[in-house]
């Protein structure tokens, strides 16, 4: 079937269908030709449910895409991440292939030891799994010289009816893998998330390697405690985590057992980070590293929150926390780009009167490949911050 975008010149080959783009909606769930809005064939994609956008062209199909196809595509996108296979033995956790910036919009594959996580991202290239599962696992074995040992896929977008499901092979309940050295348990059948976040792995790395010896740790929005981890095994003097879900709590123990830590040092809150906060200014408690990863839109009883709104409060509120040391700016917020975000966090210091610089920033690790046309597709953004001595 042929659609029409209306695009045309300079976006022609923007990989990402927008709504406005097409005429009508209820294309049906197979592969379509598009072109231009002068008919000039544009390229192979499909159009469906997705959180954001119509759908995707894949540009590099000369013909409509096949198994054949996919075997190609991962084939490469493995071989971009040969120097991983490397070093097997100090991580073996990361993406092997990152959706558009691997050349096919709406799927990623995670690698965790040998076992491999699908996620869908559309409602479409979900019901055209079979050929791109059959291409990519083909590609697996001849890279690896072994098939996967199991294969999980996650639905992420809002019509799915189900988060997660094992596709192949026997997969474990949880799995510990190892990333720079450091243990991590994780789930990989339980819900979207899987207890850890790959594209942090060198903000994690740079904790445990550079920042933290000897230096007391808070971190806020600490899920299974990954940040608190990777500080404790760099020499962290005492970490403190706190996250508002209940869940939190065993997942954190859980984390700091994977490593042989024991928990005399190590505070677990389970509470919301407004209320830490105030507990923490009451009991004149400071840390010298504060790191600060909030989801980019949280709801609770009490308030919404969002990162392009409200990251200013969290920075106000946690350089009370710290008299001198180092505030790790963290954000995924697609909306909210690096400059603006250095902007929210300058504005909160100066308010704050501190003195501050900005240090080093991360970005996506080498294995999230993104395009250049799409920059909101770099979503993540990490920023070092160093506050000197309160007065
Ligand atoms: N920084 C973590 C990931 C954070 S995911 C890591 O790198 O592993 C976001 C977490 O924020 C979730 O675990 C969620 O429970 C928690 N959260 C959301 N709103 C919160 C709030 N108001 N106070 C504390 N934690 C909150």
């Amino acid at each position: 079937m042929k659609v029409q975008l209306q695009r045309s010149g300079e976006n022609a080959r923007n990989p990402l269908i927008h709504e406005k783009e097409i005429k009508e909606q209820n294309y049906p769930k197979t592969w379509l030709r598009f072109t231009d809005a002068k008919e000039n064939f544009l390229s192979w994609g499909y159009l469906g449910q997705q959180n954001k956008g119509a759908g995707w062209l894949v540009l590099t199909a000369q013909q409509q895409p096949d198994a054949l196809f996919f075997e190609n595509l991962l084939a490469t996108s493995l071989h971009k991440r040969k120097s991983l296979f490397k070093n097997l033995s100090t991580t073996n956790a990361f993406r092997l292939f990152n959706g558009v910036g691997d050349g096919l919009g709406g799927v990623t594959v995670d690698y965790y030891d040998g076992y491999l996580v699908f996620s869908w991202y559309n409602e479409t290239i979900a019901a055209l799994k079979e050929e791109v599962l059959q291409g990519f696992l083909t590609a697996y074995t001849a890279f690896c010289g072994t098939p996967a040992l199991g294969v999980v896929e996650k639905f992420r977008y809002s019509t799915s009816k189900i988060e997660s499901q094992v596709l192949q092979g026997a997969v474990p309940e949880s799995l510990l893998i190892v990333e720079n050295d450091v243990h991590y348990r994780v789930y990989l059948d339980e819900g979207l998330m899987t207890g850890i976040f790959l594209d942090q792995r060198h903000v994690r790395n740079l904790l445990k390697e550079k920042l933290a010896q000897d230096k007391t740790v808070l971190n806020t929005f600490s899920y299974t405690g990954a940040f608190s981890v990777a500080s404790k095994v760099g020499g962290a003097k005492a970490t403190t985590s706190v996250d508002l879900a209940k869940r939190s709590l065993k997942k954190t123990q859980e984390q700091f057992a994977a490593n042989d830590l024991p928990l005399t040092d190590e505070k677990i809150y389970v509470m919301d980070i407004f209320d830490f906060f105030k507990y923490a200014q009451k009991k004149k408690l400071t840390y010298d590293i504060v790191v600060l990863d909030p989801p980019s839109f949280a709801r609770n009883k009490k308030k919404t929150f969002s990162v392009a709104k409200n990251y200013g409060e969290l920075v106000t509120a946690s350089q009370t926390l710290i008299q001198k040391g180092i505030l790790v700016c963290s954000t995924n917020a697609a909306n909210v780009n690096l400059k603006q975000f250095k902007k929210m966090i300058e504005d909160s210091l100066v308010q704050a009167k501190r003195k501050f610089h900005f240090g080093e920033t991360f970005r996506l690790p080498e294995d999230f490949s993104t395009v250049k046309e799409l920059p909101e597709e770099n979503y993540l953004k990490v920023c070092l911050v160093y506050l000197e001595e309160q007065r």
